[in-house]
């Protein structure tokens, strides 16, 4: 049997989604596991969006869509970048794709050649090396450090441009380790790709689940040229089931993306593009309410696993916390392991992140499951 292509042999499978995958067969199979692995608010979509979505399907908005998303959402998207990032784009820069995954893979896809290093602060979303490899691009890590909150070194950013540098990922707020890039941090590397000639794919997923009391800052706002913003609907209006993103750059590189997509999805669900005009109109009131309860749950997962002897840093966005679990085991997957199986709650091993020594867990869950599962570790005895 001739083997599989040479890129499926080094993809390794998402590790977020494998966990998750895993907690849910436990739960099936009638085990209480507490799951703290799923990058996913716990809240269920707004019923404004809903009722979008029931408009559009008694409408027979069931047909294809031009490849890029329908024009309206382009337009809402357009007008969500104005609004909230003093972003100015046509709709021929955006894309609507399924789920922020494919806009990043679409990129990925329209920039990358083999050969060409990508930068990536560390610990990373699981899936950007990934991707970067798929293209034949190497992933050139920039570590990070828990006792300075995961702050990024600029000048840790600058020694690692080589002539072959190609583009520069920045996910603020961060998953996983919540970190959120100070403004003035963000300038600092657009000039950076200023001077040597990079792109940069600011990864926007969770702007508005930041506990600084401000949206950040879009790095576009520094040089639109030379971004690629992603975001999309998943977490912002808790629609991950939804699978709609969407993605805003230069025409001519929206333009490839569009190539690319029409040739493998072609549009982002139909449904779901008419449900998402809804949710970036006025989701304000369902935006702090969720950033609230995120807030407290942050609160009370810090203070719990800090006092239970796993050394926690406090994160200021998103919904993620990296634990220092080597009291428990030296090597986080065996903790991971024994987290699940002895302690029942599942969370994802820092391994796939670049998080030596730590374990990943999502605290978009209630705070009796966050009280439990903090519970259940606390009682582990050290091995
Ligand atoms: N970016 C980041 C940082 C993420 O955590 C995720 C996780 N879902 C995505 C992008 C992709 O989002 P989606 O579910 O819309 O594909
Ligand atoms: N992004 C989420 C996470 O990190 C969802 C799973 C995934 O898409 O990887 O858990």
């Amino acid at each position: 049997m001739k083997a599989l292509s040479s890129a499926t042999q080094t993809l390794k499978p998402s590790s977020t989604v494998a966990v998750t995958a895993r907690a849910l067969e436990l739960k099936r199979a009638g085990v209480d596991v507490v799951s703290m692995a799923a990058g996913e608010p716990d809240f269920d979509t707004p019923e404004h969006i809903k009722d979008a979505a029931r408009a559009a399907l008694i409408a027979g908005k069931t047909k294809y869509t031009p490849t890029l998303g329908v024009p309206e959402l382009r337009e809402a998207i357009a007008e969500k970048f104005k609004r909230e990032n003093s972003l100015e784009y046509a709709i021929n820069q955006i894309q609507v794709t399924t789920g922020g995954k494919q806009a990043l893979f679409n990129a990925c896809f329209a920039l990358i050649n083999p050969g060409d290093e990508v930068i990536i602060p560390a610990p990373f979303w699981v899936t950007y090396p990934e991707q970067v490899r798929l293209f034949g691009g190497v992933p050139i890590f920039v570590d990070t450090r828990a006792e300075d909150g995961y702050q990024l070194e600029v000048a840790a950013l600058a020694a690692a441009v080589t002539a072959k540098t190609k583009m520069i990922i920045l996910c603020s707020p961060s998953n996983p380790s919540g970190v959120v890039y100070a403004d003035s941090l963000i300038e600092a590397v657009m000039e950076l790709a200023e001077k040597h000639d990079l792109w940069v794919m600011a990864d926007e997923m969770y702007e508005h689940i930041t506990y600084t009391g401000k949206l950040p800052v879009s790095a576009a706002k520094f040089n639109p040229e030379r971004v690629i913003t992603v975001n999309g609907a998943s977490k912002a209006y808790s629609m991950t089931g939804w699978r709609i993103g969407f993605v805003a750059g230069p025409a001519h590189v929206i333009k490839a993306m569009d190539a690319i997509q029409g040739q493998c999805t072609s549009n982002a669900n139909t449904i779901a593009q008419w449900a998402t005009i809804a949710a970036l109109g006025d989701s304000y009131a369902y935006i702090e309410m969720a950033r609230a309860a995120f807030r407290e749950r942050r609160d009370a997962i810090v203070t719990g696993l800090n006092a239970i002897g796993l050394p926690t840093p406090t994160p200021e966005g998103a919904f993620y916390v990296l634990a220092d679990t080597t009291r428990i085991h030296a090597d986080e997957t065996e903790a991971a392991k024994i987290i699940l199986e002895r302690a029942r709650v599942a969370v994802v091993p820092g391994t796939d992140f670049r998080a030596p020594g730590r374990v990943r867990l999502s605290y978009a869950c209630s705070l009796e499951q966050i009280g439990e599962a903090v519970k259940r570790i606390g009682a582990l005895e050290q091995t």
